[in-house]
């Protein structure tokens, strides 16, 4: 069926229902939430990497699993425009920013013995490995963040610093003695809360094979031991995970509503390209 159709049809059903009908997600928050849950997936996968490939970790590993995953996608990301990688690592950034900047219940907020770093931390950490990656194009990044002269001045060296442990571990594959296998199943369950919400966050995700082809490719270049599940799926909280037992990396949909929340409710650091050309590339305006 054709998909005006298919969304007239939509709109007709939620009338009949008497339900608001969800707005769409507008470029500059389908860029959040994608770049957000693409990043989620990838801190998982360095929890993965760590674990299946029985890696020595110094410090905390929650800290090793941030740096593998601002790396996988920084390469992932190679082939997209300059400044559409540039908007979306900022993004990511930015959403630790917004969780330590909104208020919220004790219970949510990640305390000073917490086996993850604090929300603040994790922005500077991440804006951080973001300038670290080109300190001479990014040059207006550190004041438009707020990253501190003391700090910015080595984020070269700790961009460099994780570069050279995910390279490592990329070539560690070839001298353990280990059967490799290339493939992750992907697997969706059917979204249970506000479905209307979450469908439009699913298809982001599902729409061109997006999330299979991120994780192939993760897979293809370190080939874990076995085979592994990535599932999306409602949790009853905004979580992600990995479950060694189980093999399975895990992605909630209500973290992808959160995601989403943020994005169209929270005032958002925006690049100088994005702020004058809002969106993805493909669904710039001419001129842009
Ligand atoms: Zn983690």
């Amino acid at each position: 069926m054709h998909r005006s159709y298919l969304a007239l049809l939509f709109l007709l059903c939620a009338g009949i229902v008497g339900a608001d009908p969800v707005p769409p997600l507008s470029p500059n928050v389908a860029r959040f939430v994608l770049a957000n849950a693409e990043f989620s997936v990838m801190h998982e996968m360095g929890h993965m990497l760590i674990a299946e490939y029985n890696l020595p970790v110094l410090g905390r590993e929650e800290d090793a699993a941030d740096q593998i995953g601002f790396i996988l996608l920084f390469r992932l990301y190679t082939k997209l425009p300059q400044d559409e990688i540039d908007a979306r690592l900022l993004d990511i950034a930015d959403y630790w920013r917004l969780e330590w900047q909104t208020p919220k219940p004790q219970a949510e907020q990640v305390l000073a013995w917490d086996s993850h770093p604090l929300d603040e931390q994790r922005y500077y950490n991440l804006v951080c490995l973001l300038y670290g990656s080109d300190m001479q194009r990014l040059d207006w990044l550190p004041a438009f963040t707020g990253l501190p002269y003391e700090r910015a001045v080595y984020c070269d060296q700790e961009f460099q610093q994780a570069i050279k442990a995910v390279n490592w571990v990329h070539h560690a594959r070839h001298t353990l003695d280990i059967r490799h296998h290339s493939g992750a199943r992907l697997e969706f369950e059917t979204p249970l809360i506000d479905r209307a919400a979450t469908e439009p966050l699913v298809a982001l995700l599902r729409d061109e094979n997006r999330l299979q082809e991120l994780v192939n490719a993760v897979f293809q270049q370190f080939r874990p031991p076995r085979p592994l599940t990535l599932r999306l799926l409602n949790c009853g909280s905004p979580d992600a995970w990995y479950d060694i037992n189980g093999g399975e990396m895990a992605l909630c949909y209500e973290r992808l509503q959160r995601f989403r929340e943020m994005a169209e409710n929270l005032p958002r650091l925006r690049t100088p390209a994005t702020r004058q050309c809002p969106g993805p590339t493909e669904l710039r305006p001419a001129g842009c």
